[in-house]
């Protein structure tokens, strides 16, 4: 095919390069058609509410199916999509599709979608997520955005502009990957954040490192009297989930609630075993 010779010809005289440049050069190449062609996929991955002990939203999370490589991971090709520009377009696929996915297949569920520095440098970004959200017709309260630290450093007063703007719509701002970034507790009490998203390096360190338990305690406490609601990523397993319930946590988000899946298998009730353990009994604890 004409494109795979075109790609073979420009590696080939490519020479100097490394690798790692021209892996993202092929990638940069490949995304330029990925839209139109249809290749993306949102996965949605459940978020448990501990409070009513149900699946209350979803985070909205990009699959590439590239032709020849299969399912690429975003970790993979958006930071190569944020330095070309194609974050932008991809982005706004993402919010008209994880909306139109909402107001189809999860009727009262909030819908959590990551946003891009990149994104919201656009000068139109929240314009943008207002005309989707009309678009769309769902409530604008059942739209979160995650946003990670990265973004407030870049320009604090825009920053915070822009989020305020958004939240007077009625969407919810979500803090992603906490603890990980250049955290400053002073962000906390600067920036509307309606939910904080604690990193899962946090979680999954939980039992090798008791230092972590006091973290924990303590973004949940910060968090509360700040009126904001505390999520865990990466919950695992049943200890996981029992220590983040101890700790106060709102909401748990993790493979062992249920793993990223295409909205027509994605986790809508939460398993028996949870269940139980929510209801108070420990697992072995039932008397059998
Ligand atoms: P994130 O927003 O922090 O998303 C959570 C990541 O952790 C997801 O990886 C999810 O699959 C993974 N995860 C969830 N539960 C567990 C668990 O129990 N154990 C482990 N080991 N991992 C778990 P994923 O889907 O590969 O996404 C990676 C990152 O790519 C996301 O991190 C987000 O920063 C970015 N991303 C994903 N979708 C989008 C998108 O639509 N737009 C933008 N701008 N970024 C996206
Ligand atoms: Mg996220
Ligand atoms: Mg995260
Ligand atoms: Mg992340």
């Amino acid at each position: 095919e004409a494109k795979s010779n075109g790609r073979a010809t420009y590696c080939m005289f490519q020479e100097g390069m490394g690798d790692a440049v021209r892996q993202r050069r092929l990638l940069e190449e490949d995304l330029h058609d990925a839209i139109s062609e249809q290749q993306f996929e949102l996965y949605y991955q459940p978020r448990l509410d501990l409070a009513s002990g149900s699946i209350t939203s979803y985070e909205a999370l990009i699959r590439w199916n590239h032709p020849e490589r299969g399912i690429i991971s975003p970790a993979e090709f958006i930071p190569v999509a944020e330095s070309s520009g194609q974050i932008i377009p991809i982005g706004k696929w993402v919010l008209h599709t994880a909306l139109n996915d909402a107001r189809e297949h999860l009727p009262d569920a909030r819908i959590s979608v990551n946003v891009s520095p990149v994104q919201f440098r656009d000068n139109d970004f929240a314009d943008e997520v207002r005309r989707s959200i009309e678009d769309s017709g769902v409530p604008a309260k059942r739209l979160e955005l995650e946003i990670t630290e990265n973004l407030l450093i870049e320009d604090d007063a825009r920053a915070l502009s822009i989020l305020t703007s958004l939240k007077q719509t009625g969407v919810k701002i979500a803090l992603d990957d906490f603890g990980v970034g250049y955290s400053s507790l002073g962000y906390l009490s600067r920036f509307p954040f309606d939910t904080i998203k604690i990193d899962r390096s946090f979680i999954k360190d939980r039992g090798y490192n008791t230092n972590t338990h006091a973290i924990i305690d303590t973004v949940v406490r910060l968090g509360k009297a700040l009126n904001m609601t505390i999520v865990a990523e990466g919950v695992e397993d049943m200890a996981n989930l029992l220590f983040l319930k101890a700790s106060g946590c709102d909401e748990l988000q993790g493979y062992f609630i249920g793993k990223p899946k295409p909205i027509a298998t994605t986790v809508r009730r939460v398993a028996p075993d949870i269940a139980l353990a929510l209801a108070g009994h420990t697992p072995g604890s039932d008397g059998n």
